[in-house]
């Protein structure tokens, strides 16, 4: 389709040229008749021109006029000195213009009609008024004027076409005393229409003459040397056309068929003087070879392009099209899922380009696709990981409710039977043994309180309420009544900015603020107590600080207080289980919140926790 869309324009092309060329060279082949027609008959007229020449000249010959009467009155006894020398007188100089004019005879013939004196001795006395048809016309017209007779072959004496010029010859006082008579021949004419030069193999040039209703052909022709005076046609007849023009006084050139019914080109023209016609002619055939051959160039010409250029096309296409095939079967094959595939092409144009980029894009494809999976997979083992975790610390509350609860029991068994031994002994007892009963009932005190923190952590996840909207000032003041007894003793300032509604498990916000108030007096310093409690919009939800002046956190222990019964001091300075802290961080953790402290020792700390809005979370 590309071939044929691209040979368009180089057919068009070449048709073109090839129409205009054509029509040059067939046009070259006429103007080169035509002018080997004017030049042949001027040729041929100068020729005839020369002879009559040489008969007006001789009409003014003394000799003649002396000596035709003395010939003629002595012609039949030719041994008479008189004729002879006459005769002698007439042969010094006609036969020198028989030799210049290269006629065949120069002849006189007396009035009527026999040859009285010639160079030739054949034709003395020969009766010319009784000869054939073209020597009695040549006699007859030759009494008054110049006449050129018909073509005539002269099979009697010379067997070659010959022609007679004839003219008057007068005495001097201008009364007719016989006729000049040149014999031509007109091998001489011959040979200059037989001269093929310019006329190819097959070209000729013929003469013509009209006879009647008919064309004589006068010369002998190359394809028929025995044509001359034979060969006729008719006129009117579809052959030989271009004679027939020239014979009825035309002059012209074109197409024809010949006296072989050979398509020929031809000129013509009409030679006057002569009454003849002249034709030059060639083979169409061999006339237009050049036509021919330039066609035939052409085709082949346009065939090589064509090949050549389908030969191009298809390499172009085939190194176009190919990278693109292995490009489009790498996409399906890539497609497919087979990530390991190259297309893997060498080329260094912008398709080989283009797959380079796509075995890039592949490959970074093949990462991408190996991270994702690596960040599905770690996310799938967090996943477990986490609900491990859940699980385990779901495990461990229960174990811790379970343990802290079934020790309780023995426990209070224990402190209370120690607590009676005390009682019933206290009397009996010395002193050592009482500080170590002492030490027996505190240490199992601690314990319960030890137990009950425990119970009380690990309650925080089982037993805890759903989470539910609740105002954190009435939870912050329910605070403050269980702290009473402590903020009178410490005499501490508390106070609250408004403070939001929430969604929280009331009974433990309250206890969140109970743990963190409390601990707010607890490690105070030598001041009173200032405790401020506030709370700030923050990234869907609600912040909440209670900063104190206490005696601050050293930074590095700031996460540590969350754990469980991790504290910073011995309880002589500050009793406490430890369990405080980590409860507050169970619980904000459990409603989705966060908690950290924020401290500078010294200067006083601020406890910090969120609680998002949505419910439940
Ligand atoms: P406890 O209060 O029973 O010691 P917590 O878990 O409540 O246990 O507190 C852990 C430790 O954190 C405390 O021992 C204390 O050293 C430190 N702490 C807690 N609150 C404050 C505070 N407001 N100021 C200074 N230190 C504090």
């Amino acid at each position: 389709m590309f071939l044929a869309i691209a040979s368009m324009p180089l057919l068009f092309v070449s048709d073109l040229t090839f129409i205009n060329y054509k029509k040059s060279l067939e046009a070259n082949p006429f103007s080169q008749l035509q002018d080997l027609t004017i030049f042949r008959a001027d040729r041929i007229e100068a020729y005839f021109d020369g002879l009559k020449g040489h008969i007006e000249v001789s009409q003014g010959f003394y000799n003649i006029k002396r000596n035709l009467p003395v010939l003629t009155r002595l012609a039949d006894d030719p041994g008479n000195p008189k004729f002879l020398d006459a005769k002698k007188m007439l042969d010094a100089q006609l036969q020198q213009m028989q030799s210049v004019s290269d006629l065949s005879d120069i002849m006189l013939v007396n009035p009527q009609g026999k040859v009285v004196y010639s160079i030739r001795p054949g034709h003395f006395l020969k009766d010319m008024s009784n000869g054939v048809d073209a020597e009695q016309k040549a006699f007859a017209e030759g009494k008054s004027r110049i006449y050129f007779s018909d073509v005539y072959f002269d099979k009697i004496e010379d067997n070659r076409f010959e022609t007679l010029l004839t003219a008057p010859a007068t005495d001097f006082n201008g009364a007719f005393i016989g006729v000049i008579a040149f014999e031509v021949d007109m091998t001489p004419v011959y040979k200059l229409l037989q001269n093929t030069t310019g006329l190819g193999n097959t070209g000729e040039v013929l003469i013509g003459k009209r006879a009647g209703n008919q064309v004589e052909y006068l010369n002998p022709l190359r394809h028929d040397p025995n044509a001359a005076l034979k060969r006729k046609i008719d006129i009117g007849n579809e052959i030989g056309r271009p004679m027939q023009e020239a014979v009825q006084g035309r002059t012209g050139s074109g197409l024809s068929t010949d006296y072989r019914g050979k398509k020929v080109i031809a000129a013509w023209r009409y030679i006057p003087s002569l009454d003849w016609g002249l034709v030059a002619k060639i083979d169409t055939k061999e006339a237009f070879a050049d036509v021919t051959n330039l066609r035939n160039l052409s085709i082949a010409l346009l065939f090589i392009i064509i090949v050549l250029s389908g030969i191009t096309a298809f390499s172009i296409a085939h190194s176009i099209s190919e990278p693109i095939k292995q490009l489009s079967e790498g996409a399906a094959i890539i497609g497919s899922g087979n990530l390991d595939y190259k297309i893997g092409t060498i080329h260094k144009d912008e398709i080989g380009q283009l797959s380079r980029t796509f075995d890039k894009m592949t490959q970074d494809l093949k990462q991408t696709l190996a991270s994702r999976d690596e960040l599905n997979r770690e996310i799938i083992e967090r996943k477990q990981a986490q609900e491990e975790l859940v699980r385990s610390n779901k495990d461990l509350e229960q174990f811790a409710y379970v343990a802290s609860h079934d020790l309780q029991e023995p426990l209070r068994a224990v402190s209370g039977f120690v607590e009676l031994l005390r009682r019933n002994l206290e009397k009996s007892l010395d002193e050592k043994t009482h500080e170590y009963m002492n030490f027996s009932i505190d240490g199992a005190k601690r314990m319960q309180s030890l137990i009950n923190g425990l119970l009380e952590y690990s309650r925080i996840g089982t037993q805890g309420q759903k989470p539910q909207k609740v105002n954190s000032k009435e939870a912050f003041d329910d605070a403050l009544a269980r702290l009473q007894a402590a903020i009178q003793e410490s005499g501490a300032k508390i106070a609250a900015d408004d403070l939001p509604t929430v969604y929280f498990d009331d009974l433990q916000l309250t206890r969140l603020f109970q743990n963190l108030i409390g601990n707010a007096i607890k490690f105070r310093s030598d001041q009173t107590p200032q405790i401020h409690i506030s709370a700030f919009r923050q990234d869907a939800g609600w912040r909440f600080a209670v900063r104190d002046n206490g005696i601050g956190i050293e930074p590095q222990y700031a996460e540590r207080i969350f754990m469980i019964f991790q504290r910073l001091h011995t309880r002589k300075i500050y009793a406490g289980t430890g369990i405080g802290l980590s409860i507050c961080k169970k619980i904000v953790e459990r409603h989705g919140g966060k908690i950290w402290v924020e401290s500078t020792p010294g200067r006083g700390s601020t406890f910090y926790f969120t609680v998002p809005d949505i419910e439940g979370a």
